[in-house]
């Protein structure tokens, strides 16, 4: 591949695709600088505190399948990334095959944090139009999920992701239902897509509590997609409740946070890009952390780029 010696590159996007093409693209010798609309960085690797929780909204986890991502991870974060011990389940309760789920100790997000150590990134820096960086930039690449990138560089989407409503539900009392045992029920098509108990995340949860996330199903989400994340919690607790035999009484409050690009269920294929504008991102492989980030190293590793 080519060396990008001096080149400048801006990356749209701190998520884990625009997090390992920097690093990737600065490991060639060009010059980068990463523009995040957040204020933290890892996108759809979201984790936030709420009411002493510590709580991943976005990706639940992440799996190490691939030699690379693991030894990135596991050099960025250490010790901090522990394995999830107890089963995912299917709504009947048969355990399902696990090849090893991920978390960091700390949120989800901060493996975005640790792997983008020592890169320029500005962040509270929404972009509008890719073109107009090419000003200042021999190369625009855009993290942003396609939909919302497309729009950056004016050309037609064609592909739309799936939405996905988020929820939270905190109760009085610790490991409460069946939470003990179990750390997932997993049955996509329906409305409750994804339910998990963050108890089984050592230290992020309060003593004397048990907290719940569940990922609606998509014709659930597309349903209630436009109404205020504040109703969600209404809309999903007595699923909950009855599905983790979880008492009522014991509510202790809730949010919801609506994800309108979530996921894309098949990788999409690009249109004709316009000259040095570029796009990466999970939709190119699978919506998944470990595929976001191998699709941002991958694309900084074989990419020849035009001067
Ligand atoms: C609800 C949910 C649950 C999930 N669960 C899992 C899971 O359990 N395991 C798993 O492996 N994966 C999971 N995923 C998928 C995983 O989170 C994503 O595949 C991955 O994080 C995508 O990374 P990315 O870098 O491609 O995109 P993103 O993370 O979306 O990053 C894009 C970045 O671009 C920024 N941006 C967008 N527009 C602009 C702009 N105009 N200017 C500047 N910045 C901009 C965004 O703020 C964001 O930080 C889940 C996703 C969701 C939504």
């Amino acid at each position: 591949m080519n060396n990008l010696s001096g080149k400048r590159f801006a990356i749209i996007g701190a998520g884990l695709a625009g997090i390992a093409a920097a690093r990737g693209l600065s490991q060639r010798g060009a010059v980068v600088t990463l523009l995040e609309k957040s204020r933290g960085y890892g996108g759809r690797c979201a984790s936030k505190r709420w009411e002493g929780h510590v709580i991943d909204h976005g990706a639940q986890y992440f799996t190490m399948r691939d030699e690379r991502f693991r030894e990135a991870a596991l050099a960025a974060c250490g010790e901090a990334l522990e394995r999830l011990e107890k089963p995912v389940c299917d709504e009947n309760g048969h355990e399902l095959p696990d090849s090893g789920r991920w978390i960091h100790r700390d949120g989800n997000s901060r493996l975005a944090r640790e792997l983008a150590k020592g890169l320029e990134i500005r962040t509270e820096c929404q972009i509008d139009k890719a073109r107009s960086l090419l000003a200042d930039f021999d190369h625009v690449v855009s993290t942003a999920p396609w939909p919302q990138t497309a729009q950056l560089f004016d050309v037609e989407p064609a592909f739309d992701y799936l939405p996905c409503l988020a929820v939270v539900l905190a109760y009085h009392g610790e490991w409460l239902g069946r939470t003990r045992e179990t750390y997932a029920y997993s049955s996509p098509g329906t409305a409750m897509a994804w339910t998990a108990c963050e108890n089984h995340k050592p230290g992020r949860i309060k003593p004397d509590f048990t907290v719940l996330v569940a990922h609606l199903g998509e014709v659930f989400s597309r349903r209630h997609l436009e109404e205020s994340p504040a109703d969600y919690p209404a809309l999903v607790r007595p699923m909950v409740e009855e599905r983790w035999e979880i008492p009522a009484s014991a509510f202790a409050g809730a949010f919801g946070h609506r994800w309108r690009l979530a996921r894309v269920d098949a990788p999409i294929t690009l249109p004709t890009l316009p000259p040095r504008l570029h796009f990466v991102g999970d939709a190119l492989r699978r919506s998944r952390v470990e595929d976001a980030w191998l699709a941002g190293h991958l694309f900084a590793q074989n990419t020849s780029f035009e001067s």
